[in-house]
């Protein structure tokens, strides 16, 4: 028959057992903790401290504790024993935090206990010890100074170490909240989409940048499969399936990499490289598998633009070179003899393809200068009327097929940009507008003032320029197939140069076409007030 006694002391013991299974918080179970032993040892009050928790090579070095739950001690003794508390590191510390702070602190405060107006004669104090660790202590204050029974000191321990537990519990508890709270925050704010997946390639989780990079919201994702969700144009080789029938990742752990053309939500492609990542349980078994998507719009554009480049470049580079050496070649024939006026003929070809090999580089090194730092400005305030006649009067006398004609109205205002700069867009234009009007035909310069700006349009009635190309001629190395398929020669520069001066001026530049029929080309310049 167990004694009155052990029955609550069991009681007691199943009550606490239950709070720390329900989770309660840590406050209110070692509130609980000590009013069972306070009652179990006869007491009058007690109090459990707990160590403050400090981070990294500080931790064996200082011990100070703050009271963390208390049974039936008056605020001035309260007051009293947090500075106590607070004062209790020592050298010793160092040695035996458990043994010394424990005697250092039980010493001082039976004198404060036995001191004026407290008047409790006992203290009994337990460390509290979790995995080897000093987390706090539980003291008891009684009014009488008896020693404490060795059944009393196990009791105690009992306590004790339920509350070293439920300490435990609670710190595990935060520091798993604040590593899933970190983790949360690297999820939602990475750049790059992320999905975690279980073995089965259920979708368990579904970031921010991934909803937008898909369009495919978390709410639809989660609990849905991988390859329900993420639907590739055409099915990559390799991709996740195909890998894993193939062993991945039990063969090789190493992460897989899959890219391809991701279908989004509203039916566009989205180029993406996604890296699989395995995690494995203890037992080697595959538990998640965490995907890290990332958008490869611009490094597949920079690969495009790099063999654009390669291909443009050598067959620019390759027609004026042969035939300049196919000129000379022919010149220094010794077999042969010519006449004046096809040595001339000759030499005037090879002068032209020098020069076009020469515009090429000056354009191709001014693409570099400006992809490395843009454009400076030499400003200065000039009429580009005259610039724009006397352009149009150097152009007329290389083809007979065009008819240039400028007009502009008697208002028009002085500028104030570089003009050097202009005349190369100008020219840059107006080479085009001729280049690109094989069949001759006019071309019209003109030039209108709006409250703001001033207008400058290049028109011709050439091949024009299909409705699609209207804004990517504008780009680096990009030629229209029109300009292709009527084997004019070009690198793509031009207009990517022009677009940099107009805008350096803070202006703007764009086309209207009627394909197959002519093109107008437009910038504009605001005027300085
Ligand atoms: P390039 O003429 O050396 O190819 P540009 O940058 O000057 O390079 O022009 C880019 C592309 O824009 C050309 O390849 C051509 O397809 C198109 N283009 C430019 N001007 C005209 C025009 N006046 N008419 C039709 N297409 C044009």
């Amino acid at each position: 028959m167990l004694t009155d006694y052990r029955i609550r002391q069991r009681d007691h013991l199943l009550q606490i057992v239950r709070a720390l299974t329900q989770q309660l918080d840590l406050e209110s179970v070692l509130t609980r903790i000590l009013r069972a032993a306070t009652e179990m040892l006869a007491g009058r009050a007690g109090l459990i401290a707990l160590r403050d928790q400090v981070d990294g090579d500080d931790k064996k070095g200082i011990a100070t504790f703050s009271i963390h739950a208390q049974h039936g001690v008056s605020p001035e003794f309260l007051e009293h024993f947090e500075t106590v508390l607070k004062n209790t590191t020592s050298s010793a510390v160092l040695v035996d935090p458990a043994r010394y702070i424990i005697a250092e602190l039980e010493q001082r405060l039976h004198m404060l206990a036995r001191s004026g107006p407290f008047n409790l004669e006992g203290t009994i104090g337990l460390p509290l010890e979790a995995r080897g660790d000093l987390v706090g202590l539980l003291l008891v204050l009684r009014a009488s100074a008896s020693p404490s029974s060795q059944n009393e000191m196990k009791i105690l321990q009992a306590f004790a170490d339920h509350a070293a537990v439920a300490v435990t519990n609670a710190r595990l508890y935060e520091q798993v909240s604040q590593e899933k709270r970190q983790l949360d925050a690297l999820l939602e704010g990475s750049a790059d989409g992320i999905m975690i997946l279980d073995s089965g390639h259920l979708i368990l989780r579904w970031n921010k940048a991934l909803a937008q990079l898909s369009g495919v919201t978390p709410a639809s994702a989660l609990g849905s499969t991988h390859d329900e969700t993420i639907n590739w144009s055409s099915t990559p080789d390799p991709n996740l399936a195909d890998a894993e029938a193939r062993g991945w990742p039990f063969e090789s752990a190493s992460p897989l990499y899959v890219e391809g053309n991701l279908l989004q939500s509203t039916g566009e492609e989205l180029a993406v490289g996604i890296t699989y990542a395995p995690i494995f349980d203890r037992n080697k078994r595959l538990v998640n598998i965490i995907a890290n998507v990332r958008d490869i719009t611009r490094f597949r554009e920079a690969e495009q633009l790099k063999s654009t480049f390669i291909s443009v470049i050598s067959h620019e580079l390759k027609t004026p070179v042969s035939l300049i050496k196919g000129y000379a070649g022919t010149l220094l024939r010794e077999d042969a003899t010519w006449t004046k006026d096809t040595i001339n003929e000759s030499i005037t070809v090879i002068e032209e393809e020098a020069d076009r090999l020469a515009n090429l580089i000056d354009n191709l090194l001014e693409a570099s200068r400006l992809q490395a730092g843009g454009i400076e400005l030499n400003i200065s305030t000039f009429n580009l009327e005259n610039l724009t006649k006397q352009l149009s009067r150097k152009f007329q006398t290389q083809t007979t097929e065009h008819e240039i004609t400028v007009y502009f109205p008697k208002n028009f205002p002085l500028i104030e940009g570089d003009q050097e700069r202009l005349l190369q867009a100008l020219s840059n234009l107006l080479s085009n507008a001729i280049k690109y009007s094989p069949n001759g035909g006019p071309i019209k310069i003109s030039g209108r003032t709006t409250r703001r700006e001033i207008i400058v349009s290049v028109s011709d009635l050439g091949i024009g320029l299909p409705i699609g190309e209207l804004d990517r001629i504008f780009n680096r190395f990009h030629r229209a197939k029109t300009a292709e398929t009527s084997h004019t020669p070009g690198a793509g520069l031009g207009l990517y140069l022009t677009r940099a001066v107009i805008e350096a001026h803070h202006g703007r530049i764009w086309v209207d076409s009627d394909p197959g029929h002519g093109s107008t080309f437009h910038f504009s310049i605001p005027i300085k007030t």
